[in-house]
């Protein structure tokens, strides 16, 4: 399997524009190429800027952290993905605990969000997990079946290539607490066999990310799994230098 490890920054709400700017300077010092991917999410008035750096300093793809249902309409608060199409945005996420908890967003909210996305050719990082109690009454398994089964439900068979799958248990989220590799690797591979049998994936081509307090002193033990193919990252994806960090660990895995 060849893989191609995908590093993806969450920046949710944060980072003001001298912060982006150090940011961008962080990374351009490193002389390495990283043989990762280098993507990053941050806040949508922050695309346009974090898009310019990305391109001049840094070989960064950008996307979204929320897409509509709609492509136009009265949506207040919304974001077209029509529109960060149009930006020339390369990705968006759907279905972060936050945007499920925090927002009340449904299955059948994301399942829109998703084919709306894939049809304005963004790639869809869909993100599914178990919260604590979940995990704690051995649901994990079944509680992501169903996320994928019904977030993923009539995707166009030639836009299943365009969505990755991140697994990121709810309790892990920005609380410091990360599964042990071996306990996301058991999680990755259930999602890659159930995606393979029952939602059309391709097995070897699917991009399993795994997300919830990943930082340079843990990403090696993630990365060393086989079925954990890059990290999404919100916390330590914050500051140049650790988000290089990461992109260093995956000189050794590739
Ligand atoms: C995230 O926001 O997707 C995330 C995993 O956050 P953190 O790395 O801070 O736990």
């Amino acid at each position: 399997m060849t893989r191609k490890i995908h590093i993806v920054g969450n920046w949710k709400m944060h980072q003001s524009l001298a912060e982006i700017k150090s940011f961008f300077i962080e990374i351009q010092k490193s002389k390495l190429e990283f043989p990762c991917e280098k993507w990053i999410a941050p806040q949508p008035i922050h695309i346009s800027i974090v898009k310019d750096l990305a391109f001049t300093l840094g070989n960064v793809l950008v996307g979204a952290q929320n897409s509509s249902i709609a492509n136009t309409g009265a949506f207040t608060g919304e974001t077209s993905p029509q529109a960060l199409a149009d930006m020339g945005v390369h990705f968006t996420l759907v279905g972060h605990s936050e945007r499920r908890s925090l927002f009340h967003e449904n299955h059948e909210i994301l399942n829109q969000k998703t084919l709306k996305a894939l049809e304005n050719n963004l790639k869809v990082i869909f993100c599914v997990g178990e919260s604590l109690a979940e995990n704690e009454a051995g649901r994990t398994e079944e509680i992501i079946k169903e996320q994928l089964q019904l977030g993923l439900k009539n995707v166009p068979e030639d836009k299943i290539a365009d969505i990755l799958i991140a697994y990121e248990p709810v309790w892990a989220i920005g609380t410091g607490k990360t599964a042990s590799p071996e306990q996301a690797e058991e999680v990755h591979n259930m999602i890659r066999h159930y995606a393979a049998e029952n939602l059309g994936f391709l097995s070897e081509e699917l991009i399993i990310l795994y997300g919830g307090s990943v930082k340079p002193a843990n990403i090696d033990g993630l990365l060393a799994q086989a079925n954990i193919d890059g990290a999404l990252v919100g916390g330590a994806s914050l500051k140049g230098a650790d988000f290089r960090a990461l992109c260093e660990a995956s000189i050794k895995f590739s």
